[in-house]
């Protein structure tokens, strides 16, 4: 079997203080996730590493979205580039920088192939127009196909959120499923492909709300994730990597996010090649083409 990569991009997670009264990952202490200043050394289950990672790109002021996915999808030092961190969706500067250097574009010139995890409504792409996410320009950049919301009833996609739920109080007519569910379609999935991308929101969305609750939600729902899916693949062949584009559910005193540097949590084959060359976010893409390029 050829070389495969899992990328887990978990929006606005850093590595935070070791206080229980601001972090989430101390309250609700998680093996998975060990994402305090004293604990983030630890060895994860099924062997997994950190290695921590800078997401300010060396420019002043609080990384955002738009600048911090660009960066991570792209390998390109996009806060730089534009001269100051972007929140929210990609202006047409970085959906330039993203069409010509997406991780699915360069996979696609190694005649390697890719893919997007994620389901997306018609409506998505019919609301938006050009105010897409990065990661679905991403894929779009490499001319791979977007799951869509009927590849749900088929168990060939999963929703941000891993349940369905949100897709469902949209009012969109989907199944639900259960974390350890979707953990088994993101396996299958990854079986067909060099590299998979799975993208999970919700961390942000408990971080500007502050919400303790929405955070422990978060972090029990991705270590059903990680519990289910780690022993399901052979990572011997699989390299899985969880990681983010800036801090911000690691500390709740602040509805902002962080320069805290950001996890990439590494397993499998592949987690010491990447753990020796990644350093800051902008190093995740190269890393990982370097590494199916070994193969
Ligand atoms: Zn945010």
């Amino acid at each position: 079997m050829p070389k495969r990569v899992l990328m887990i991009f978990v929006d606005g997670v850093g590595i935070g203080s070791d206080n229980p009264e601001s972090n989430p990952f101390v309250r609700f202490a998680d093996p998975f996730l060990p994402f305090s200043e004293t604990h983030w050394q630890k060895e994860v289950p099924y062997s997994g590493v950190i290695v921590k990672t800078a997401a300010d790109m060396g420019v002043a002021g609080l990384p955002q979205s738009a600048t911090g996915q660009t960066a991570l999808f792209c390998g390109v030092n996009s806060a730089q580039a534009v001269g100051r961190h972007i929140a929210g969706f990609p202006t047409p500067t970085l959906r330039k920088l993203i069409d010509a250097h997406s991780i699915f574009l360069q996979l696609k010139q190694r005649g390697k192939t890719g893919t997007f995890a994620n389901a997306l409504s018609e409506d998505y792409f019919r609301l938006r127009g050009e105010r897409i996410s990065a990661t679905t320009r991403s894929l779009l950049a490499g001319g791979f196909p977007p799951r869509m919301l009927d590849a749900l009833w088929q168990k060939r996609a999963v929703s941000h959120d891993l349940t369905n739920e949100f897709l469902a109080g949209m009012g969109l007519e989907v199944p639900r499923f259960t974390v350890e569910q979707s953990a088994e379609i993101l396996a299958d999935i990854l079986d067909e492909v060099h590299f998979c991308l799975f993208e999970f929101i919700l961390s942000d969305r408990a971080g500007h709300r502050q919400d303790f609750n929405a955070a422990g939600q978060v972090i029990h729902k991705l270590s059903i994730l990680l519990q289910r899916l780690l022993p399901r693949l052979t990572l011997s062949e699989v390299t899985v990597i969880l990681t983010s584009d800036h801090g911000n559910m690691e500390d709740l005193s602040v509805k902002t996010h962080t320069r805290n540097p950001v996890p990439a949590l590494l397993w499998g084959a592949g987690r010491d090649f990447l753990a020796d060359r990644i350093q800051k976010i902008e190093d995740i893409t190269p890393a990982i083409l370097s590494w199916l390029d070994t193969d």
